[in-house]
């Protein structure tokens, strides 16, 4: 059976359309159609009109069918994106068609919200009955109309700004999650709070994260069987990572698995844990061990298994942390949890032994693929070392790794058998510095990855080079009022100078099929970092750019189709909806996390700038208007100071020590972070009262009393003013 006016059958109608308005009040959703006319340019206008005119066609065919069929679902048209990879798989792939490569060209902008953020926006927005729910910097929620932006409600959860001091990688949010009236939201001080979705207001508000550790939680709740899951960050700073999974009703804690084993004197909380500590060395439980499952959250409904990547352990060097080495479970690890309990069912170390900052907690996405031709169950990760893998999800067997990127050096390749890193000589080297590949940033970090099940392509945002890890420290204790990665500040070797020399790392959007794990088409991107993707059925990848450029690519063989500037560099993924018949692209724009306020030189064009959340529709072409951002001419130092070259020299260890992570290597900042060189005589003048007695705490400029003494804060400063010497008048400038 097919429709008379355009021969589509209702199969394939619903495809073009996503049948929202078959099975959901039919009526309504052509009122809405045509009530969205007014407001959207002609070309639309026309589109909109053929849309309900197919509908009149259609109707009459699909009612019959669709009064005994189930109520549409999320999961099953793609009308709404509910949760954080969409569905339960995290396949971030939508079956919406309506935009598609045929009409990329008239994609255009319907609206933009301005946040007033400066820094990283990373938060996957949740859509729900024409709301948009989302979150920006220091952890705050937002609550939008998804017709035209305008906020219905904000939360600001007050998380204390003295936070930033213990944070790796910018006061980062990756989102909400949405159940029976809540939204849910994990904060940098390490609470997890539920939300009244109309009203935005505190139902509950609990501390899930010791406060009194360097606990931090940027990652997405998920929704597992009436509970809300949330993992912690920290393992950089000295923490022992878990999942906890609490009552979504009541806020109350239902159970709590930790990744690694605690001091065995005070008895393990499980066969796992206690089977884990024979796996470490020496005292590992005084600085927390890590192993910190700061991203991915995955559920499976049909085996009832939660699986969570963990991080990096505390230190980064094995050395430092189990002297004799181990495998150190369970860091860098996929674990596969009981939903009802959290009890370890099955668990793969990625990186055993992990010494690279090399977490495994990059997105999980679950695929039933054809693998030697039986089907499987699988669970995928593009891991930070570089490898993809392809894992039996029911058992944990590995099936499959090979290098996503070039170059890889830590490892030759994935012994098939026992399914361990074939490691290279080079890779580690006791208390020396090593060059390794991929860098510890990772070949591909959280920035969601999408899968297409019709092309059976994987879209990984990927980064490809390496980096020189710097020597452990060997006087390294634990202290958690500091970073705790162990690294010695001061290591300026050859390795250094072998690493300034190699070619600089690269960015690429690669197309890779996991059955038969190998590229199918990569695009080299303007830079190393790119943010997130979505795959949809108009044979369709869409991903943003540092530059601040978003792109839409054909699925199919990776050629850009069409583009736009979003006007600051984005990070986030965007997300697909249907809201009265049209589909939308919503995407957050906000440049920072740890690549943004880094700023590791060669990172390519980079566009800092204010957040915004932008919303696009075919037809539309609202104008962004992009406010002016940033500092106008090179700096100069605002005032003299007599300062010798080894005061300096030890202004620069402190810098790298202390201030690098937020104001950027070699005090040059590409965030939203002030750029210090541009620093005023007033700032120069408050200088050891903002860095000693807190004076812009308030701003997220925390005291380092505990850390630093006046002198070295002086040579601090000294070496800052250098910097803006040196930037004013470059060696190469020639006088007139
Ligand atoms: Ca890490």
């Amino acid at each position: 059976m097919e429709c008379g006016l355009c021969r589509l059958t209702p199969n394939s109608y619903r495809n073009l359309i996503a049948h929202v308005p078959f099975c959901q009040g039919t009526q309504f959703g052509q009122v809405e159609t045509k009530r969205k006319i007014s407001g959207i340019s002609g070309r639309l206008k026309n589109m909109h009109l053929s849309i309900s005119f197919l509908l009149v066609g259609s109707l009459a065919i699909s009612i019959g069918a669709c009064k005994k069929s189930t109520p549409a679902t999320a999961a099953g048209d793609g009308a709404d994106w509910t949760m954080y990879g969409r569905t339960n798989d995290e396949q971030r792939f939508s079956p919406l068609r309506q935009i598609n490569e045929q009409n990329i060209g008239q994609l255009g902008l319907v609206w933009s919200r301005e946040l007033g953020t400066t820094r990283g926006l990373e938060a996957t927005p949740l859509v729900s009955n024409g709301v948009i729910y989302t979150t920006g910097e220091w952890s705050v929620a937002y609550a939008l109309d998804a017709k035209n932006g305008k906020i219905l409600w904000t939360f600001d959860p007050k998380v204390p700004r003295t936070h930033a001091r213990t944070i790796c990688c910018d006061v980062v949010n990756r989102g909400v999650a949405l159940y029976h009236g809540k939204v849910y939201l994990g904060t940098l001080d390490g609470r997890l709070i539920a939300l009244d979705a109309k009203s935005g207001n505190p139902v509950w508000d609990v501390v899930i994260a010791g406060q009194s550790k360097p606990y931090a939680i940027t990652g997405a709740p998920r929704i597992v069987k009436g509970m809300v899951l949330i993992g912690n960050a920290g393992s950089e700073f000295g923490v022992r990572g878990y999942i906890s999974a609490y009552d979504a009703e009541s806020g109350k804690l239902v159970w709590r698995t930790y990744t690694v084993p605690g001091d065995p004197a005070l008895g393990f909380e499980s066969k796992a844990l206690e089977s884990a500590a024979k796996t470490w060395h020496g005292k590992w439980w005084v600085a927390g061990g890590g192993g910190t499952p700061w991203d991915a959250i995955v559920y499976d409904p049909e085996l009832d298994l939660v699986y969570a990547g963990t991080g990096n352990g505390t230190a980064w060097y094995r050395e430092l942390r189990s002297p004799g080495g181990g495998d150190n479970l369970y860091i860098a690890s996929i674990l596969a949890l009981r939903a009802s309990d959290g009890e370890l069912v099955w668990h793969y170390q990625v990186t055993p032994g992990e010494n690279w900052d090399y977490d495994a907690t990059q997105p999980l996405m679950l695929a039933d693929l054809k693998i030697d031709g039986t089907a499987r169950k699988v669970i995928m990760q593009a891991s930070k070392n570089g490898f993809f893998y392809v894992l039996d999800r029911q058992t944990g067997q590995f099936l499959s790794a090979k290098p996503f990127v070039k170059g890889v050096t830590w490892a030759s390749g994935i012994d098939p058998k026992s399914g361990r890193p074939v490691e290279s000589a080079t890779a580690r080297d006791g208390l020396n510095a090593v060059v390794v590949s991929p860098a510890p940033g990772g070949a591909h970090n959280w920035y969601p990855m999408a899968f297409d099940p019709t092309t059976g392509l994987v879209y990984v945002p990927a980064r490809e080079g390496s980096s020189a890890l710097h020597a452990p420290d060997k006087h390294w204790t634990s202290n958690i009022t500091n970073w705790n990665r162990g690294e010695d500040a001061a290591y300026d070797g050859p390795l250094l100078a072998k690493f300034l020399s190699s070619p600089p790392m690269t960015g690429h959007l690669i197309a890779w099929n996991p059955v038969e794990q190998r590229e199918v088409w990569s695009v080299s991107l303007p830079q190393v970092e790119s943010g997130g993707v979505l795959a949809t059925a108009g044979n369709l990848v869409f991903q943003g750019r540092s530059d601040g450029v978003f792109c839409a690519y054909r699925a199919t063989d990776g050629k850009k189709l069409w583009e736009f500037n979003a006007g600051t560099g984005i990070m986030a993924p965007p997300v697909t909806y249907l809201l009265g018949g049209v589909q939308y692209i919503t995407l957050m724009v906000g440049w920072g996390g740890a690549a943004g306020i880094n700023n590791i030189p060669g990172s390519g064009p980079v566009t800092p700038g204010f957040g915004r959340i932008l919303t696009f529709a075919l037809g539309a072409n609202a104008r962004l208007e992009i406010p002016p951002f940033g500092h106008q001419g090179p700096p100069s130092p605002a005032i003299h100071m007599n300062a010798t070259p080894a005061t300096i020299h030890e202004g620069d260890i402190l810098f790298t020590r202390h201030c690098f992570y937020c104001h950027g290597v070699g005090v040059v900042s590409s965030s939203g972070i002030p750029d210090l060189r541009y620093a005023t005589a007033e700032t120069h003048h408050q200088f050891e009262s903002i860095v000693l007695g807190g004076a812009r705490e308030q701003f997220g400029m925390p005291s380092f009393k505990d850390a630093l003494t006046r002198d070295q804060v002086r040579a601090i400063q000294a070496y800052i003013l250098s910097r803006a010497a040196a930037a004013a008048h470059p060696p190469s400038s020639k006088a007139p």
